[in-house]
Order: C-alpha cells, then structure tokens, then sequence
C-alpha cells in the first residue's frame, strides 16, 4: 500500500484547494471522494458569490485577499493546458439597510475598512436612482411563508446601502474546484474518485483510510467533507465541541430581464425581505438569507430531496417584494444545495484532539469565495502540527495583512453570527 504523506477526504473546493497548497509545498496528497469528479458535492450548487462583507476582520481579509486571486485565476493556478478557466465577474454589490440598522452594520464596515476594501455608504434617493424599479418598504423582520401577512409591508423603510464595488460572482463554482483539481494533479496530487470511506483505523504511525474500492495509508488524514464532515468526524472518532449541522438549501433562478438596473445587475444583499440576488447572465439567482421565521432545515445529506419546494416560491416572492416587475414563472428552476453550519456560522480550520487528524468543516454556506486560501490556511496549519498555544498566521500578499489562524479554531470563543452572511 502507498504510503501518502497527506490523506484529504473530499474534493470540492476545500479539499483541492489544499491538496494544491500542500502539493507546491512539496507533500504527497491522495484526495478521496465518493463523486465522479471534483467539485460534484456541494461546491456545485454554490451561488458562488464573492464579497467582503463580514462582520470579522479575518473574514474579510480573507475573502478581499481572495478577490484579487479570483481576478488573476490562471496565474494563481498555473495551468498551461488549454482546460477552460472558472471566470470571476465584478459586477459590484450593495447591502440594503433598513432604518436604524446603519449602526448595526458597523462592525462588518470596520472589518472592511481594515481589510482595505473600498465602500461607501448611499441614501434611498441614491438606491432609487440605481435601481428605479425598487420597492424601499420595509419588509422585515421578514414573515414565515404561511403568515397570512406574508408579502405585505411591515413599519419602516429602506434608507441606506452600503455599496461595494470589489464584490462579484464566479460563473462556474464546479469548473473552480476541477481548476484547483488539475492544478494540484500537475504537482502531483493524486486523486482517487467514486470510492466512498467507510472506516478510518490507526496502524503503527499511520492512518488507513478503507473505501469501498480498497484501502489507502496516510501519515495525516485531513477532513474536507463538506456536508458530510460529521459522519467522518465520527467514523475517525473525533468530537468538536462545536456543534455541525448539515442543513439544506434551494436558490432559486428568475429572470432579470424586465427589472431595470442602472449599471447593469449586481449583488443584493437584502436582509428585511429575507434573500440575497446575484445576475447570471440574463436570470438572478435568489438565494435566503436565513431569516429565523423559516426555521432551518437540518437533514441527513445521505437523504436530500433534490427537487425545489415552496422555499423555492417563497424566495422568488420575497425577491419581487423588491423588485414588483419580476416575474414569477409557473416552473421552478434552480437548484438544492446543502452548507455545513457551524454554530457561529464560521468554519473549523484546525487540527483535532486525534493527532494527526485536521479538519477543514464547518463552511456554513460562505466560503467558496474563499476556496483558494482555504487549502493555503490549511497547508499552514498542518506543516505547524499543533498551533493551539501559538497559532499558524497566514500572510495574504495582496492586500498586506497576515491574520491568525487561531480565529478559526475548534476551540474558539463562540461567536455572535448566527446567518450565511457571518
Ligand atoms: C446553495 C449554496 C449556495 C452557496 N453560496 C455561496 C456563495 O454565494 N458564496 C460562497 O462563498 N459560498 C457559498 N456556498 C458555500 C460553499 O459553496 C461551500 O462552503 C463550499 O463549496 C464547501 O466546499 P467543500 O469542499 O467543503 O464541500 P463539498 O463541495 O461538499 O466537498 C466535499 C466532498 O466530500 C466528499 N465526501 C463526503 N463524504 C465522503 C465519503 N464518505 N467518502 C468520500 N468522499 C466523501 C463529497 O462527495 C464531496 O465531493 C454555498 C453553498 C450552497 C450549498
């Protein structure tokens, strides 16, 4: 049997991302996945979005660092081969704000400010101006779908947004991680698809990872499972005093074409109707913003219904709350994903108590953005082995900040952030 010096379990963005980070730093990886290929698990229903607005620091340091690999992709990635290229789109975003919850979004300005991003803060006469067709009623806290109130307009109105223009969306969230695949293949990753691991034993000083189609041994096993990271927490042996819940999600796609944008379509962030947009092309992409009236759909991601449910319509109706002019078609289209939440929203990049077992979980349904890093972070984290008393710091060269990995840590001071947009 091989012996490999990394095991990664998954290859999504998370899992390629750091069989690449950790093949430039010269280790021998082997990434395992039950899916054909790279990027098939959750990665592919991603929105894909790419925005600095978080209420951390760490947070948005990352993510702006990220934005400025996304711009430069084939350079970061190196490829020579003729392989199509994930694309990222600046199309810029706003968050809207309701009145009073200026104040409230003070914390994510500041961990903007220091991220070095560029916003500024307009008033409704402004975001009249830029999207004539929108609707400022306020709408939140937004109601359950079953509320017989449901789409009217609650008290209060919008009268701010907050407008970041270094923000887009990746096109192609599936052709990324197989970019990262392939990438990491040229430095010698290997990577082995439609084997499912089913037990994770110690023998000597390594670990033998068995999968339905054999066994493979490594000196260190890093779980990147996505929505399924408990199960594999559990079958390694290993407990997180922070909790994991695989929780299911639809995104919805309507068409943009009769709502009037100024500057063309850009990312809407819209916490008091309860739902984020993105453009794709000439449809926006609807996704929630977990407002606490849906409750949150907490499943086994062995059993997901695939198909779209009245979330789906309650998500196209909370967008035309906004934007009147949508309009709603009588077939769904979309698609069902699952996040990993973490309780504060936040992910686990960390080794475990089991040593020699790390983990890269808990990416609660925002860090595609930060996918590139993501195996970078980790690459810090496992060449340190135990960084608990001292953590692993990770430079991010673009925008000249070097931030502590502790702020990931499994034994982390819980946080406040409780929704996607963390
Ligand atoms: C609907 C939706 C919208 C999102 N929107 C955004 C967004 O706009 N912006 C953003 O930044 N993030 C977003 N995210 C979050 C982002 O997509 C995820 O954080 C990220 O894709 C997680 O990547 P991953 O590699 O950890 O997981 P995955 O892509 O799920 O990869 C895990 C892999 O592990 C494999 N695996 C699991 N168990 C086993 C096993 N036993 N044996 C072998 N292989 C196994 C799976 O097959 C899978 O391929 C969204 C997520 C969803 C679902």
């Amino acid at each position: 049997m091989h012996h490999y010096d990394v095991i990664i379990v998954g290859a999504g963005i998370v899992g390629c991302s750091t069989a690449f980070a950790l093949s430039k730093h010269g280790l021998s990886t082997l990434n395992i996945d039950a899916l054909p290929s790279a990027g098939y698990g959750s990665t592919s229903a991603s929105s894909a979005i790419i925005r600095p607005m978080y209420t951390h620091e760490v947070s948005a340091c990352i993510s702006h660092e990220c934005r400025f690999i996304w711009q430069k992709w084939s350079d970061y990635l190196g490829l020579a081969s003729e392989e199509p290229l994930a694309q990222y789109h600046e199309c810029g975003g706003i968050m809207l704000l309701r009145d009073g919850e200026l104040a409230e979004r003070q914390s994510m300005m500041d961990a903007m400010a220091s991220a070095g991003v560029t916003f500024n803060v307009i008033g409704d006469k402004d975001i009249e101006q830029r999207f004539p067709d929108i609707v400022l009623k306020g709408y939140g806290p937004p109601r359950a779908f079953d509320d017989p109130e449901f789409g009217m307009p609650s008290s209060g109105k919008i009268t701010h947004a907050i407008v970041v223009d270094e923000a887009g969306y990746v096109n192609d969230p599936q052709l990324a991680a197989r970019n990262l695949f392939l990438a990491a293949q040229n430095n010698g990753a290997v990577f082995q698809f439609r084997s499912a691991v089913q037990q994770i034993r110690q023998e000597a000083d390594a670990f033998v990872i068995e999968t339905d189609q054999g066994d493979f041994r490594g000196g260190k096993v890093i779980n990147a499972a996505g929505p399924h990271s408990t199960k594999i927490n559990k079958i390694a042996g290993v407990e997180l005093d922070i909790e994991l819940r695989a929780m299911r999600h639809e995104v919805a796609y309507m068409s943009n074409r009769v709502a009037h944008f100024e500057q063309g379509p850009c990312l809407i962030v819209d916490v008091d109707a309860g739902v984020y947009q993105r453009p794709d092309g000439n449809d926006m992409l609807i996704g929630t913003t977990d407002p606490d009236c849906d409750g949150k759909e907490v499943i086994d991601p062995d059993e997901v219904n695939m198909n779209l449910t009245s979330h789906w319509t309650r998500q196209a109706m909370r967008a035309a709350q906004r934007f009147p002019h949508y309009q709603i078609p009588n077939q769904a289209r979309g698609t069902v994903g699952v996040y990993d939440v973490s309780t504060d929203w936040i992910p686990i990049y960390d080794r475990t108590e089991l040593p020699n077992f790390y983990v890269a979980i808990g990416t609660s349904g925002n860090q595609f953005k930060n996918g590139p890093l993501v195996g970078e972070v980790m690459a810090e984290i496992v060449l340190k082995g135990d960084h608990d008393d001292a953590p692993a710091q990770l430079s991010l060269r673009h925008i000249s900040k070097t931030i502590d990995l502790g702020f990931y840590s499994r034994h982390r001071e819980v946080q406040q952030t409780r929704g996607v947009m963390a």
